[in-house]
């Protein structure tokens, strides 16, 4: 029996390595297409200023990433992320930012939503409730924003350093 050389080894474990990469990407892809079949047809895909959604009501604009509808009709922000997903959970930011959409669509085709989706790059995937509650946090902080500004905020040498405004800022710790 003529035993392989370690080149035709090194080969034959490169085919094995990329043949399960492929593997694990067309079942990831079956994963999420089975998901979104569950979520409704497709409304829209973020491409450009046509995705653009404005509130004149609430004064916000956002492009959600998809727009799904329901079989209820309904229609479901999702918001796609590049990261993986954040072991404790998303982020308040990324919970305000589908709540915006939520409340965008909500504005837009006069029925709410009953929840938003962020998606991270990992497959994780968490549904944001749109309820009662949700609509006034992110009203409140809707309200926040027209307020002048207090000072409250403290900035700190760890927060400014990573801060696009440090050059210019005078109050920056960096
Ligand atoms: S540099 Fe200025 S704007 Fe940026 S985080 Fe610090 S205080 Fe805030």
């Amino acid at each position: 029996m003529v035993l392989p050389s370690l080149n035709e080894l090194l080969v034959l474990g490169a085919i094995i390595a990329i043949g399960l990469a492929v593997v694990a990407l067309a079942l990831r892809a079956l994963v999420a297409r089975s998901r979104d079949l569950r979520l409704g047809s497709l409304v829209a895909v973020d491409a450009g200023a046509s995705r653009l959604l404005r509130s004149s009501r609430y004064r916000i604009s956002g492009r959600p990433d998809v727009l799904r509808r329901l079989p209820d009709g309904r229609v479901v922000p999702i918001e796609v992320k590049s990261r993986p997903s954040p072991a404790r959970g998303p982020p308040p930011s990324h919970v305000t930012q589908v709540r915006a959409y939520a409340l965008l669509v909500e504005d837009s085709t006069g029925a709410a939503p009953p929840y938003a989706l962020l998606r991270y790059s990992d497959g994780g995937e968490f549904r944001v409730a749109w309820d009662a509650n949700a609509r006034s946090e992110l009203l409140r902080l809707r309200a926040e924003l027209d307020r002048p500004y207090d000072g409250r905020a403290t900035p700190t040498r760890a927060k400014c350093a990573g801060c696009r405004w440090r050059n210019v800022c005078d109050r920056s710790a960096a």
